[in-house]
């Protein structure tokens, strides 16, 4: 059992976030929910982990406010202590052909799903250090941050900047037995994929079919769990053999 050790999924109240923590509470870890406000789909995310046995707590604040940000993780790790695994999950799109991407579709994009990386992890990381003891950090990207993708510019840019981050981070904190991957996974079936996209990259996607959210937590809780120990500054795609 992981009843001691305590992770944070960033993004949990809904999609691939939320699979990734009720499969993390199946395995007997504790659990903080995070979402950008409480209530609504972060709830009903509270309600199936306590109903898998979790212990759960909330925390609630925009990955793209460094400040806002510092002040909840740094609370929350006061009054309970460093966590064990980190998983930052929450990301958005603003996908738009390049001449037609605004500087707020940039600028928004690259702030939650860069900046994030920095604003999330910068507060807990020497909280975990001092916890003297192994801890695992994942982050999610995506085959965009590999491969590029028409209409991406922006978000294949976030996304190859969490890549590279994850990289550098794994190299500093391996001496103290933290290991840093990074997942990437390529069309999973949420709220953040159209349907007509969906179908218009099926014949791409060899295993000919859309990802579940299930099947990036599968590997996410292994990247957590013990097992995976020697395994670190590694990037995974999840994707039916969409990228090379
Ligand atoms: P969803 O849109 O279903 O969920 C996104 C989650 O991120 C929600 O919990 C949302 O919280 C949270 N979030 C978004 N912006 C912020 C913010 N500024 N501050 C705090 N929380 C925020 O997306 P997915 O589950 O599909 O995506 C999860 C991750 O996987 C993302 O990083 C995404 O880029 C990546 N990914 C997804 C793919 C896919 O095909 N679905 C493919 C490749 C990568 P709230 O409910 O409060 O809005």
């Amino acid at each position: 059992m992981n009843a001691t050790k305590t992770v944070l999924v960033t993004g949990s109240s809904r999609g691939i976030g939320r699979a990734v923590a009720l499969r993390l509470a199946k395995a007997g870890y504790g659990l903080v929910a995070h979402g950008r406000a409480p209530g609504g789909a972060l709830e009903e995310t509270v309600s199936a982990l306590h109903a898998a046995g979790a212990a759960v707590r909330t925390l609630c604040f925009d990955v793209a406010d460094r400040a806002g940000a510092a002040a909840a993780l740094e609370a929350d790790v006061e009054a309970h202590g460093a966590y064990y695994g980190v998983v930052c999950n929450a990301g958005i799109t603003r996908d738009a052909p390049f001449p037609g991407m605004t500087g707020e579709d940039w600028d928004l994009v690259l702030r939650t799903d860069l900046d994030s990386f920095y604003n999330v992890l910068r507060p807990i990381v020497m909280p975990m250090i001092q916890r003297r003891a192994p801890g695992r950090i994942v982050t999610i990207a995506s085959v965009s941050g590999l491969m590029g993708n028409r209409g991406q510019a922006n978000y294949a840019a976030a996304k190859a900047g969490v890549i590279a981050a994850t990289k550098s981070l794994a190299l500093e904190l391996a001496k103290r037995h933290i290991t840093v991957n990074c997942v990437a996974p390529g069309l999973i079936g949420t709220e953040m994929v159209r349907e007509e996209v969906l179908e218009q990259l099926m014949n791409l996607i060899p295993l000919k079919r859309a990802g579940k959210p299930e099947d990036v937590a599968g590997l996410v809780a292994f990247l957590l769990s013990d097992e995976a120990e020697y395994i670190t500054r590694q990037v995974f795609a999840v994707d039916g053999g969409l990228s090379t």
